[in-house]
């Protein structure tokens, strides 16, 4: 008989999303849970990605857990091994080895409207779920474009986010398309060793120097000593960020002083006046990700370096064609193109309460309440949702956020007792959407420009027009007027919907997060009122 297993909450993902997900969970008191994992280990984005270069770009002692410190990252920008193993260190100190289950693949999920529960089909055996928190991330699946004639390029083509390691590039003729933030990391990294590297630009980017440094061994001996120093730095990395926001969300026209940095900063590193003008932006500084790197513009000055301001229009043989015309003989095409961001492929595989796939119901643009919970989806949390991305900031502050509001939710399912399923109201799920997108109209990100921010219509369903203090607030706890209780229908009655209770009342005891440290917000600091101070 095929395996089958029933769990409290089945966490899909194991990348930051997903094992921040377990370590709250575990926090919670809750133990029922796996984290269903389709490759074969943990660490998400930052195990997929492993490009030469890789590393992040927002400072480590922000982009990392607040209930994980670590006080000994070597550089004020990590790479992608260090947060790779910080990940993995993660995983063995809060215990979540056990939960894992290691290669399997959600193929499809469907919402049994009869036991109030998710029954999860992976490559390895059948699950069941009373909850479903899918922390697949957007930047999980690689995106390739249709490009007419690839398939016929007799040389090596991947992507980004699939390095070919075993593949020497030393001496050979590589395209690189795309200039996003994957790229500008890539083009340093390889240009010392291939023969010729062009790089396919469709839009510039604007970069700014990264202040990348080694962080000392006083430096790290003063954070292992006196932690709250640690937490200092973080709450300045923070705080600066904090103040940064509302010039992209409500006062675009103060970016034009760092357009003015960004320029400069272009025009000292390179002289060529025919190259600098490639590589000028047209668009508001911010529209796109602002991109830091102090080696992209220096390694796009070498001889064995060419800018085809053009995006791959065409593959004809080993022939490259550019939008522009041009011919450019490769051996290798490095895609790094992105992700398949607002088009999760993750949503055609979650069925929900009406048989329509998550995909089908986001056609019109993905939407969810708070980030988290999508109309006709009950008891299925998002983490890193609908309108969570930031431009500016660590990720890793709006997880947490998402975390409270997914331990708020598992206990007010507590509070309910028996078998009860929450189902987002379409009203809610509407209002909240209806707030965000006024508040885009105001942003940077609304200003004309193209960008993974935007769907296929044009919205931007992915970034949060606010700062990371107000989606932390907004986040803190589950407004039950905001759902409707599903219980299980008795043996003999139909299910049958019934309006939320107004208020919860006193729920058992969980056990506490450690109370929060200051600074910036950390995990579990949703303030203790008398409805959630439990
Ligand atoms: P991306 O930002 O989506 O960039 C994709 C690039 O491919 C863009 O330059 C795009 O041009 C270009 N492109 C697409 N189709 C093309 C074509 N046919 N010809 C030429 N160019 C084409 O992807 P990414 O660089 O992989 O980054 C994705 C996200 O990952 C980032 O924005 C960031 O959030 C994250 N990331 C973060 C870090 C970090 O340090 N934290 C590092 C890497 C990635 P257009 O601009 O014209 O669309």
């Amino acid at each position: 008989m095929a395996k089958h297993e029933h769990v409290r909450v089945a966490v899909i993902g194991s990348g930051f999303g997903g094992l921040g997900a377990a370590v709250r969970l575990r926090r919670e008191g809750i133990t029922d849970f796996v984290v269903l994992e389709r490759a074969d280990s943990v660490g998400g984005t930052w195990r997929d990605n492993s490009y030469p270069g890789c590393a992040c770009d927002v400072p480590s002692h922000l982009y990392s857990f607040s209930f994980a410190p670590n006080p000994d990252w070597p550089r004020t920008f990590s790479g992608q091994r260090h947060i790779r193993a910080y990940l993995e260190h993660v995983t063995d100190t809060f215990g979540i080895r056990p939960h894992l289950r290691l290669g399997h693949e959600v193929l499809r999920m469907a919402w049994d409207a009869e036991a109030l529960r998710w029954e999860i089909e992976t490559s390895r055996g059948g699950f069941s779920a009373d909850v479903v928190v899918s922390a697949t991330g957007p930047l999980s699946d690689p995106r390739i474009p249709d490009i007419p004639g690839l398939a016929g390029f007799p040389g090596k083509v991947f992507h980004s986010a699939r390095w070919d390691h075993d593949h020497d590039l030393a001496g050979k003729r590589v395209a690189m398309i795309g200039t996003g933030a994957s790229a500008i990391q890539i083009v340093p990294a390889i240009q010392p060793e291939v023969g010729r590297l062009t790089l396919f630009q469709r839009t510039p980017p604007w970069v700014m120097r990264r202040m990348d440094r080694a962080i000392s061994r006083p430096e790290r001996w003063l954070h292992r000593a006196v932690p709250a120093t640690g937490t200092a730095r973080r709450g300045l990395l923070w705080g600066i960020r904090e103040l940064q926001v509302g010039a992209f969300t409500k006062h675009p026209d103060v970016l034009g002083l760092v357009e003015k940095l960004a320029r400069a900063n272009l025009a000292k590193a390179v002289e060529d006046p025919v190259l600098r003008a490639k590589l000028t932006p047209s668009y508001r500084i911010g529209c796109k990700r602002i991109l830091l790197s102090s080696t992209y513009y220096p390694a796009v000055t070498q001889p064995n370096v060419e800018v085809v301001a053009a995006g791959l229009r065409e593959v004809r043989g080993s022939t490259l064609v550019g939008a522009d015309g041009t011919e450019t003989e490769a051996d290798v095409i490095v895609f790094g193109t992105g992700f398949h961001v607002t088009d999760l492929p993750i949503a055609e595989r979650v069925i929900g309460a009406d048989g329509r796939s998550l995909a089908e119901s986001w056609k019109n643009g993905m939407a969810a309440l708070r980030g988290a919970t999508a109309a006709g989806f009950p008891n299925f949390l998002t983490v890193i949702g609908p309108n969570t991305g930031l431009g500016n900031s660590s990720m890793i502050l709006m997880i947490e956020s998402q975390l409270n509001y997914l331990a708020d939710y598992l206990r007010q399912l507590d509070v309910l007792g028996g078998r009860a399923a929450l189902a987002a109201r379409p009203s809610a799920v509407g209002a909240w959407n209806r707030k965000v997108q006024k508040r885009m109209e105001r942003t940077v990100w609304a200003g004309g420009c193209e960008s993974w921010y935007l769907d296929a219509n044009g919205r931007n369903t992915t970034l949060w027009p606010g700062t990371t203090g107000e989606f932390r607030r907004e986040t803190r706890q589950v407004d039950l007027s905001e759902y409707e209780v599903i219980r299980a229908p008795r043996p003999t009655a139909p299910a049958a919907a019934v309006s939320a209770a107004p208020a919860a009342p006193a729920t058992p005891a969980v056990s506490a997060a450690p109370a929060a440290e200051g600074g910036a917000p950390k995990d579990g600091d949703a303030p203790r009122t008398k409805e959630n101070a439990r």
